[in-house]
């Protein structure tokens, strides 16, 4: 991977930024991301932060290195204190975990009231997001789920609007969890995490099952089964409308 060939997961993050747009790549490292999108004419500028000096350092020294220093002001800070109210349209946030971008964006979320789009890429935990999303007038509007390496990774895209819940709160907390278009395409890596997810649940459910009773364990227990219940179903509705 280099600024000019992305990796399969930050190409289809790449995929749904939006054209012509300011960009802001938070939590940048290398800063590809945002050193592709100006090199191929995706964007016009982008900001790209990162909170760590070796990432940033990394960052200054490859949009350096391209010539890219008037196009892709990069800058060190936590989350979105690098960029002003107004500054870009389009956001991305990829490679973390879903707590984490769904912190972030918390904590900045006077920075992205007038933005147009974001593009959020966890590693785990998009309940996180797909949970802040809904809580702070987001809509998503897309979803993605693909593999890469032996790596399963989901890319939530939103922009501000009602999120349109599902009717019942059964049918809201398994979109929560496993993601409202994903869930509806059940491609193959979709159907990959959630079957590791599952064997790991049922694992972790049998452990309980033989370990002491306690009211922690109890709620634990009825936590796992309650999600093993929702992904279970929606891998089994798979078989039902393909018979
Ligand atoms: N976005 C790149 C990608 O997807 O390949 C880099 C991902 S890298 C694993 C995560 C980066 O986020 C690290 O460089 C880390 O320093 C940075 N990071 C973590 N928390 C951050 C925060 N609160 N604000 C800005 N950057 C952060």
């Amino acid at each position: 991977m280099n600024t000019r060939e992305l990796s399969y997961r930050l190409e289809t993050v790449a995929k749904y930024i939006l054209k012509g747009q300011k960009l802001a790549d938070i939590g940048s490292d290398h800063a590809y991301l945002p050193c592709y999108a100006v090199l191929t004419g995706l964007v016009p500028f982008a900001v790209a932060g990162e909170v760590v000096e070796g990432p940033y350092l990394s960052a200054k020294s490859h949009v350096q290195e391209e010539g890219l220093s008037k196009q892709i002001s990069v800058r060190m800070g936590d989350g979105l204190e690098v960029i002003e109210l107004d500054e870009v349209d389009c956001m991305t946030i990829a490679g973390m975990g879903g707590a984490l971008i769904a912190n972030i964006l918390e904590s900045g979320k006077d920075k992205i009231v007038n933005l147009n789009r974001l593009i959020l890429q966890p590693n785990i935990s998009a309940i996180s997001i797909r949970q802040w999303l809904i809580a702070n007038g987001w809509q998503l509007i897309n979803e993605e789920i693909i593999e890469e390496d032996g790596k399963i990774y989901e890319i939530l895209v939103a922009e501000q609007g009602d999120p349109m819940l599902p009717y019942n709160q059964e049918e809201t907390n398994k979109s929560l969890l496993l993601g409202p278009f994903l869930m509806k395409e059940r491609n193959l890596a979709f159907q990959k995490k959630w079957r590791r997810e599952l064997n790991n649940w049922e694992r972790i459910l049998e452990n309980l099952k033989n370990a002491q009773a306690s009211p922690e364990n109890s709620q634990r227990k009825l936590e796992l089964q309650t999600k093993i219940r929702y992904v279970k179903e929606v891998l089994a509705n798979e078989t039902n409308e393909r018979t």
